[in-house]
């Protein structure tokens, strides 16, 4: 490819362009869209990544960070071509400091591996997406990413201290920094959840925490989804601050047994609650859950601290994205968000329009931020199918906006919910979204085509 032909001879084997290389490139977790790649760069340093970002910008050729394409919107899909830089190679945690609970780490560290290089010291990277075991602090950069622990914990953009980054136009900048209160306006902040548009992350400082003292999950059983999200409001309402409070349905709870199973008690839906501090705040909080729990119309309650049994709960729910592969052949996963308090109206209808449309919908969410995640099953192969799923997709997403929530709690817009964006900013809001994009990259070569389409 002759943007990079100079880089060539450094980059040798690792600049793939033939294409069957190629091919594994052209699409991320939304496997519904489909780019191929002109070329793939598999860095090994920041260095390259600089080199890479600056030919790009010399020959006006677009370009997109992907760390280990696990997008559900799209965002690493590389529109119309250009170059993807693949930053897995960047994989090192550069240091971890117990004292100031910070560590410095390259963009492709897998999310999990910070906690595993913190833990020695008592401490732990928190943001925990389901995908955590696979997905890089890059993309959960990018995406802001979430996850059932973030409900107390925030999101990534609460644990970002500071970012060194390469802007579209090759130069190298310093966000922020490695304090929780940076001088001057948040640009760290603005870098986080920009899904790549104002370059590429090459270093972020990471807060960390110290592991809880003790923690305690419990898994509820209910005869209907909408008392399990009834019984979340309950929770709140109460004055328990958990940090996690998941449901999943029945079909999300068949997928799971039937792929890794977590031996999940029968029953329409779970609710899992987790409790976590000091022991003895977290001894009365399990008392007055118990006594919600019973109160919401829970039929069994499991209750547990041992450590293998809480993993294999979570196994369940983590598992659940990938083990609807039991269920159907492909998927369509939503990311609207309502507010808590009409969790159960918003499944009530989604199964309205799941049935109405003949489409079967799963349903396994973050329910203590109202962040629902409809998985929408169905078969690419029987003509129209993905056509059908995709509406009853928007369909779901304009229920979220009318009960007063959002179109995206942490998978991003990417290309997926484009068009959708107009229904939640004016076009005043997304002129200013634009003008900030074009400001630092007037040509839209970083991440051409995601969030805004182009001009
Ligand atoms: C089974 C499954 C479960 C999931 N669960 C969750 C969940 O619980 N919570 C959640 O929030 N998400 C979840 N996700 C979505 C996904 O894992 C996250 O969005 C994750 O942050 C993507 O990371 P990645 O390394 O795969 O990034 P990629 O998919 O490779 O890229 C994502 C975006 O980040 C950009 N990017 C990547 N690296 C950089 C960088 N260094 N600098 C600038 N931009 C960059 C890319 O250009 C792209 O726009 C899940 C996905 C799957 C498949």
């Amino acid at each position: 490819m002759t943007v990079l032909d100079d880089l060539r001879p450094r980059l040798g084997r690792r600049l793939l362009t033939g294409p069957a290389e190629l091919a594994v490139f052209g699409c991320d977790a939304l496997t519904a869209f489909y780019e191929r790649p002109a070329a793939v760069v598999l860095v090994e340093s920041a260095d390259e990544v600089v080199a890479v970002v600056r030919a790009c910008h010399r020959e006006g050729v677009p370009f997109v960070a992907r760390g280990s394409g696990t997008s559900l919107s799209g965002g690493s899909l590389p529109i119309g071509g250009g170059v993807v830089i693949a930053l897995n190679r960047l994989d090192r945690v550069l240091s971890v400091d117990p004292d100031a609970r910070t560590a410095v780490v390259e963009p492709g560290v897998i999310n999990l591996d910070v906690s595993r290089a913190a833990l020695p010291h008592g401490l732990m990277y928190c943001p925990d997406p389901s995908s955590q075991s696979v997905c890089t602090i890059g993309g959960n950069l990018a995406f802001n990413s979430g996850g059932a622990h973030c409900l107390r914990h925030g999101m990534t953009a609460n644990h970002v201290l500071g970012i060194r980054a390469v802007l579209p136009d090759g130069e190298l900048v310093e966000l922020g920094g490695d304090s929780v209160e940076p001088l001057g306006p948040d640009v760290a902040g603005m870098f986080c959840g920009s899904e790549g548009l104002f370059g590429i992350a090459l270093e972020v400082t990471v807060r960390l925490v110290a592991v809880a003292e003790a923690t305690h999950t419990a898994l509820a059983v209910y005869d209907s989804l909408e008392q399990a999200g009834d019984a979340v409001a309950r929770i709140v309402a109460a004055g328990l601050l958990p940090v996690a409070m998941e449901i999943m349905d029945a079909l999300a709870i068949e997928a799971a047994e039937a792929s890794v199973k977590p031996n999940y008690p029968k029953g329409a839906a779970l609710l899992i609650v987790e409790l976590e501090g000091e022991r003895g705040v977290v001894d009365a909080d399990a008392a007055a859950l118990r006594e919600l729990l019973r109160a919401s119309g829970a039929g069994e309650v499991v209750a547990t601290e041992d450590p293998d049994a809480r993993a294999l709960i979570w196994k369940g729910r983590k598992s659940a994205f990938s083990a609807v592969g039991w269920l159907a052949p492909d998927y369509i996963v939503q990311d609207g968000v309502v507010p808590r308090t009409r969790l159960g109206e918003a499944l009530a209808e989604i199964g309205r329009m799941g049935a109405a449309a003949g489409i079967r919908v799963a349903n396994v969410f973050h329910a203590g931020d109202g962040n629902l995640h409809p998985l929408i099953l169905f078969d690419g192969r029987e003509p129209g199918m993905l056509e059908r799923a995709e509406a009853l997709a928007g369909d779901i997403l304009r229920l979220c906006i009318r009960l007063g929530g959002s179109i995206t709690g942490e998978h991003g817009v990417g290309v997926e919910k484009r068009e959708y964006l107009p229904l939640m900013f004016t076009p005043a809001d997304l002129e200013l979204m634009r003008r900030l994009r074009r400001a630092v990259d007037p040509a839209e070569l970083a991440n051409r085509g995601k969030m805004l389409a182009v001009a």
